[in-house]
């Protein structure tokens, strides 16, 4: 069973006397389609699942933080007067945002609480900015700050630059800050702009995680932003988000062929996004299919960024009938896929899907049939 808020509150009186006077989640998120088109100023359609970070809390007069986190069993504290940061932990996403909230000028008030979640850790679902929204949230409900989506997800994703050091894009904090129940977010990476687009009736997002990690993502990941950088410098534009498919067709022949297919890639599947947004509002589902699965090909072929492990999982998925389409989802070499699946079918998709996978793998995978859920929001206050 997903968390709920009564066991939230629980949490929050075993380890403080007393209710707590707000609870608030940020929900993971996978991405649908639009995969490394971020830092090219493209477009992607990610959702917000129902699975998320819960922090249930009470303000506190003396400007301090003390968090108990439930999954990890530990309590930290810390001074809103004095960051320092000691460069691991959980408690470092808290510490972060209430960084970046503050040096973009926010008063923050301190105050006491617990923090839950379910989350999987590392498993490519974006715990990380989950964590980063929901104490974002956390700081705005207990300070009475503004909360603007958009301009929250850009403090939490500066957190996780500055503070945390992980390079990420916005799509992970946008996400888990301003997505909407049963929609996916069709993002504009440029402009931040984001247009809901309803799932249609009968019909599942179900989360494939391979259980394979890659150590060597983040070199992959800077050596693919670099290609796509001097792909766009020979182009003559500011990002590869402004290449039409006719221009590529008619000089992307001069460039060397590695990264011409890695262009190739990032102009096709903004392409993809687009058509998918449109294909969804349209009710098309067979449609989307087909764009999911191209974009896997394209990054397996093109990008070079899947592995055999996603390869088998994709594979096994599209085996299921009641699959409409599948590919890898995040950075790739290891981590997730995601799967559209008619809903009434969903739970045998998943036990067939399971036992494909392990059969040509030898791995245990998990399987997630997911909701597409509100964004971080204050869920009750006492
Ligand atoms: P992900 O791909 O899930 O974002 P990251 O490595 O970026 O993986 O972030 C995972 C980190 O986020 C954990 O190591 C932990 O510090 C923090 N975190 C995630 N979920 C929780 C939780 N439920 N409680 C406390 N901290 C959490
Ligand atoms: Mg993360």
């Amino acid at each position: 069973m997903s968390i709920q808020p009564n066991m939230v509150a629980e949490h929050f009186c075993q380890q403080f006397d007393g209710q707590p006077e707000w609870i608030v989640r940020a929900p993971g998120r996978v991405n649908l389609i639009g995969e490394h088109t971020d830092y090219n100023d493209g477009f992607v359609m990610p959702l917000a699942i129902d699975r998320a970070i819960w922090i249930a809390l009470r303000p506190r007069a003396d400007r301090r933080v003390a968090v108990h986190s439930i999954d990890y069993n530990e309590r930290q504290e810390f001074s809103l007067e004095d960051l320092t940061d000691e460069k691991a932990g959980w408690i470092e996403y808290l510490k972060g945002t209430a960084w970046s909230l503050m040096d973009a000028g926010h008063q923050l008030t301190g105050f006491e609480g617990i923090v839950v979640g379910d989350v999987p850790l590392g498993a490519g679902l974006s715990s990380s900015a989950a964590l980063e929204m929901a104490t974002a949230r956390a700081f705005a409900v207990a300070g009475d700050l503004p909360w603007d989506p958009a301009v929250m997800a850009k403090l939490g994703q500066r957190a996780e630059n500055r503070w945390i050091g992980v390079n990420c894009g916005i799509m992970d904090q946008l996400i888990s800050a301003a997505g909407q129940a049963d929609h996916a977010l069709l993002i504009d990476c440029r402009s931040l702009e984001t247009q809901p687009v309803p799932f249609p009736e009968g019909v599942a997002i179900v989360v494939l995680d391979t259980s394979t990690r890659r150590g060597l993502v983040d070199s992959a990941y800077n050596e693919r932003r670099s290609q796509c950088e001097s792909a766009a410098e020979f182009f003559k534009v500011k990002a590869l988000r402004d290449v039409e498919l006719d221009l590529f067709s008619q000089v992307g022949h001069d460039l060397d062929d590695v990264t011409q297919s890695r262009a190739l890639h990032v102009i096709t599947e903004n392409e993809r996004t687009l058509q998918a947004a449109e294909a969804m509002r349209r009710g098309e589902l067979a449609a989307l299919g087909v764009l999911m699965n191209k974009s896997h090909e394209s990054l397996r072929d093109d990008y070079e960024v899947s592995s055999d492990a996603l390869n088998a999982m994709v594979e096994a998925a599209l085996a299921h009938e009641a699959c409409y389409g599948a590919r890898m989802t995040g950075a790739g070499f290891g981590g997730c896929a995601v799967a559209l699946v008619r809903l009434d079918a969903a739970d045998d998709f998943a036990t067939k899907t399971e036992a494909a996978y392990k059969e040509a793998t030898g791995h245990d995978p998990a399987i997630y049939v997911c909701r597409a859920t509100n964004g971080a929001e204050v869920v009750s206050a006492q």
